[in-house]
């Protein structure tokens, strides 16, 4: 994968970083390059995006607060394929074949899709593990507090897969 995506992999999950990198790996051979737009979000960053079209200027494009989005946790990635080759214009459409071929090399390592889920925003662009609440649970959160330093309590137990579904 790309510079770019490498340095948004670098910040999750290691568990997700490692999916997206075999889902990448499988796509490659058919030549349809990912690039991770977005993976892990500090609660300083989410609380911006959440005051963008309430207390500051703008579109709202998020409905949650810091605490509530998995990319807080470093357990959801946002992922689009490039169009052609592997830089330029990106491929948004969740319609075209290339990105229902991506959505399907992501779902065959376990990653869930946010496109599957009803009523939301349409998180075409949004994998996250599986095994775990869809959305932030109070224990999550709890465990989150504030924003933690580091990830890692929270990440032990996202493996062993301690938090209720
Ligand atoms: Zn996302």
């Amino acid at each position: 994968m790309d510079a770019r995506s490498e340095k948004a992999l670098a910040g999750v999950f290691p568990e997700l970083a490692d999916k997206v990198r075999a889902a990448a790996a499988k796509l490659e051979k058919e030549q349809t390059f990912l690039l991770v737009v977005s993976g892990l979000r500090t609660a300083a960053e989410q609380q911006a995006l959440y005051a963008q079209g309430r207390s500051v200027k703008g579109h709202i494009v998020t409905n949650a607060r810091a605490g509530f989005s998995m990319h807080n946790y470093g357990l959801a990635v946002d992922v689009v394929p490039y169009q052609v080759g592997e830089k330029g214009a990106l491929n948004w459409n969740p319609a075209t074949p290339q990105f229902q071929r991506m959505v399907a090399a992501m779902k065959g390592q376990e990653l869930e899709w946010g496109g599957d889920w009803k009523g939301g925003l349409g998180d075409f662009d949004h994998f996250q593990m599986s095994g775990l609440p869809v959305s932030p649970s109070l224990a999550m959160r709890t465990d989150y507090g504030v924003g933690p330093k580091d990830l890692s309590t929270i990440w032990e137990k996202a493996e062993e897969k301690s938090y209720a579904v």
